[in-house]
């Protein structure tokens, strides 16, 4: 059975653009309830332990620069078969590939920059939400 929790991150160049408001709308306006909701700066450490999956791929170090430059909006997301709806939601990884409506087609700027993060697995989606929220602090 699938799972009823995702994960998001709002990336860094998406929330110093403005767009944190307009992405969670679009969120909630998706059916999704916001179970946990904080912003975040990481440090690269922290970046490279969340992508530490990717540690092998051209453009690991990147992408830790990139997600440890600023803040994150960081969320836990309630829907049933919350990982897959929420990747719907958001669209391909390449904004340029993405579904019209979805949120990285919207708000995405590179294959990079895109925007929004999305748990990939029910199994991610909890060891992410762990990572970044305590159990005081879902709701
Ligand atoms: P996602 O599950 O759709 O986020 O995609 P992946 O798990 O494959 O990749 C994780 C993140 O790494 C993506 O959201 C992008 O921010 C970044 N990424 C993926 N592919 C590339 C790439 O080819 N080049 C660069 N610079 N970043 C990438």
């Amino acid at each position: 059975m699938s799972g009823n929790i995702s994960f998001t991150m709002i990336k860094p160049s998406a929330v110093s653009a403005g767009y944190s408001g307009g992405i969670l709308k679009m969120i909630e306006e998706g059916g999704f309830r916001i179970k946990a909701l904080r912003m975040h700066h990481l440090t690269e450490a922290q970046a490279m332990k969340f992508y530490a999956v990717h540690a092998e791929r051209p453009f690991y170090h990147d992408l830790v620069r990139f997600m440890s430059s600023g803040p994150v909006v960081a969320a836990i997301l309630e829907k049933a078969d919350a990982v897959s709806a929420f990747r719907a939601l958001i669209g391909s990884t390449n904004p340029a590939d993405a579904a019209e409506g979805t949120v990285r087609k919207h708000y995405g700027k590179s294959v990079q920059e895109n925007a929004v993060h999305g748990s990939d697995s029910d199994e991610n989606a909890l060891i992410e939400a762990s990572f970044f929220f305590s159990g005081f602090e879902q709701y």
